[in-house]
């Protein structure tokens, strides 16, 4: 059996989770929210830790699954934090969109301890989660990505070692931003189409058979934006943080990113328009209201 302590039952979290509540597996929870964890528990016949560190104790591979790479950095201080419980031996997979500079952090000082960290943010949405088909992109050692193969595979399609502990979390942020372009340049594109009077979801369906076609194109749009059902899987926030990543990273290699830049900024400005909950392509609510047009 392979003991597993999964931290962050969230909306991605949670499902991922549910893979571990089986043979060869043997789960345990913790959530900062310790009803939800209890909840879990409780549904899937697993254990729950009351803190961090127990969770840590009991365990050969720690997930953790937060906002960013401050909530896990924090997670691992103080005596009910992870670092309390970590033994020597023990490997975490941070599967955090987080980001690399922190993660570095973070390795670095559990390196010093024998223990092994390994960034595997993830890519495939709620529904990836819940089918058990992410794409994982890991960032370590090659000894410690072999040794969360096996773990990954409980809830990943695909696992892709990117290189050393940092680039899994760097090429997730690219990826986000790439998406953010496509939720932003598309609310756009249908903007002008709908004030020229074109029907939207017909407009949308020509591109999605064209080649200005995208995931977020034809994924995203038919269900959110024309559908309007804008259901809340992934927050519009964690999005802000994502593009703000990378930003930072083309930025702080020197690499000219203008539309990663303005990706940034709109969408910490969408952020701060349409508050915590709301989910990322709502994004175009903003457009919308700047427009004067509606989308659908
Ligand atoms: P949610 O906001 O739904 O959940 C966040 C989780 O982190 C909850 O379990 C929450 O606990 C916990 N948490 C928040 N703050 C703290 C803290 N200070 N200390 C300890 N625990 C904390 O986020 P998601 O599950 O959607 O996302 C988790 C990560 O996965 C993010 O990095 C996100 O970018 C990434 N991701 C999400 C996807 C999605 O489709 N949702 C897709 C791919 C990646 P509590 O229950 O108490 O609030």
């Amino acid at each position: 059996m392979i003991r597993v302590s999964f931290l962050g039952l969230g909306a991605i979290g949670e499902p991922m989770a549910r893979h571990f509540a089986r043979e060869p597996f043997e789960l345990t929870v913790w959530n900062r929210t310790a009803a939800k964890a209890e909840k879990f528990a409780e549904a899937h016949g697993v254990a729950v830790a009351a803190t961090p560190a127990i969770a840590a104790a009991s365990a050969d591979v720690v997930i953790t699954c937060l906002p960013s790479s401050r909530e896990v950095a924090a997670l691992l201080d103080g005596d009910t934090g992870l670092s309390a419980g970590l033994k020597a031996g023990s490997l975490i997979v941070d599967c955090t969109s987080g980001d690399p500079a922190t993660s570095r952090e973070i390795a670095s000082r559990l390196e010093k301890r024998g223990i092994a960290f390994v960034d595997a943010p993830v890519s495939g949405g709620v529904k990836g989660a819940v089918a058990g088909n992410l794409t994982v992109m890991c960032g370590g050692d090659a000894p410690s990505v072999e040794r969360a193969r096996p773990v990954l595979e409980a809830f990943g399609g695909r696992i892709v070692h990117c290189g050393p502990v940092g680039s899994g979390h760097a090429v997730k942020a690219m990826n986000q931003a790439l998406l953010a372009v496509h939720i932003w340049s598309a609310g756009e594109a249908l903007a002008a189409l709908a004030s020229l009077g074109v029907d939207t979801s017909l407009a949308l369906d020509v591109i999605n058979g064209s080649s200005g076609r995208s995931n977020t194109s034809e994924n995203l749009f038919p269900e959110r934006v024309i559908g309007r059902a804008f259901p809340r899987t992934f927050k519009l926030a964690l999005l802000d943080k994502d593009v703000a990543i990378a930003a930072g990273i083309a930025r702080g290699e020197g690499i000219e990113s203008p539309f990663v830049e303005l990706a940034a900024r709109l969408f910490s400005e969408a952020h701060a328009v349409l508050g915590d909950e709301a989910d990322h392509v709502e994004a175009v609510r903003v457009i919308e209201t700047r427009s004067g047009v509606r989308l659908s």
